[in-house]
């Protein structure tokens, strides 16, 4: 798995080190240009700075209200249908400053309350980057904006306790429901994201579920019952389940990267099948979307 830190760095004999961004595998941004390498590293250790992909002003989608989604490069999972391989590897973005991004987050506030809205983070993995991301929860939090943080839930572990208390909503992917068919999907293991999800249940906070359906990969009626018998265990702090039918927009991107997309000839589900499968979730009781 990239470490995300680790990548070429030009030297150069009149300047001492220098990191170019791009060439440290963390983006391109020039206004970087004149921080040391080991200067990057601390900075990055200590959340001062992170490789952000993108930015999104968004309503309706990535939790309630109007959301300002900060898209994270980095993530440690490699998703057959993922629509942003080019978070995967922390080679795109832009190096931000905890400060900056605070700041920008915090000048949307009237939108966000006069909305119901807040900040999602996403990506990527938004815990990939964990002392930026934490950084990030906790000041806009603190200024009374609701947080969201998108995750498979993978490196759910790394969260403090403190830090989901500034977190006012996780959505959890749950991208299968056995190990043998999530390692076919993420070519990681499913149990730290069960792990998670018991963690949040226990502490009673918000969740919404999010199951994507993958015709003749995550839609067999066997893996649709486990993730459905998963998440009706998480019933009492799952506010709604909301599945989504694979569609291959992320193609072009995995075409650009020179990565093979498996998925090619994989057509996005029938509206009919996305329903029969949202009836097996509602048939445990739960609310789905
Ligand atoms: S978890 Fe998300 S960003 Fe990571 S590979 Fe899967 S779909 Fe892509």
């Amino acid at each position: 798995m990239a470490d995300g830190v680790t990548g070429v760095v030009t030297l150069s004999p009149e300047e001492g080190e220098r990191v170019r961004g791009a060439a440290a595998g963390l983006g391109d941004d020039a206004q970087f240009d004149d921080i040391t390498r080991p200067e990057l590293m601390e900075a990055r250790r200590t959340g001062d700075i992170a490789l952000v992909h993108s930015w999104e002003l968004v309503t309706a989608v990535d939790g309630p209200g109007t959301r300002m989604t900060m898209f994270m490069s980095g993530c440690p999972l490699r998703c057959q249908y993922c629509h942003n391989p080019d978070t995967w590897e922390m080679k795109t973005g832009t190096l931000e400053r905890v400060e900056d991004v605070v700041k920008r987050i915090k000048r949307y506030k009237p939108i966000f309350n006069a909305s119901g809205g807040g900040l999602t983070i996403s990506g990527g993995e938004p815990l990939f980057q964990l002392s930026f991301t934490r950084r990030v929860l906790k000041e806009v939090h603190d200024a009374g904006i609701h947080t969201t943080i998108d995750t498979a839930g993978y490196l759910g572990a790394r969260l403090r306790d403190e830090d989901l208390d500034n977190i006012d909503l996780v959505l959890l992917d749950v991208k299968s429901g056995d190990e043998e068919t999530y390692r076919k999907v993420t070519q990681r293991e499913l149990q730290p994201t069960l792990d998670f999800g018991d963690r949040l249940n226990k502490m009673g906070k918000a969740v919404w579920i999010r199951f994507v359906v993958v015709p003749d990969l995550t839609d067999s009626p066997e893996n649709v019952e486990n993730v459905a018998n998963i998440v009706a265990r998480w019933k009492s702090n799952v506010e709604r389940v909301e599945v989504l039918p694979f569609h291959n927009m992320g193609k072009d991107k995995w075409d650009n990267l020179g990565m093979n997309y498996q998925l090619a000839d994989t057509k996005p589900p029938k509206p009919e099948d996305v329903e029969k499968i949202r009836d097996v979730f509602r048939s445990k009781g739960l609310e789905v979307y």
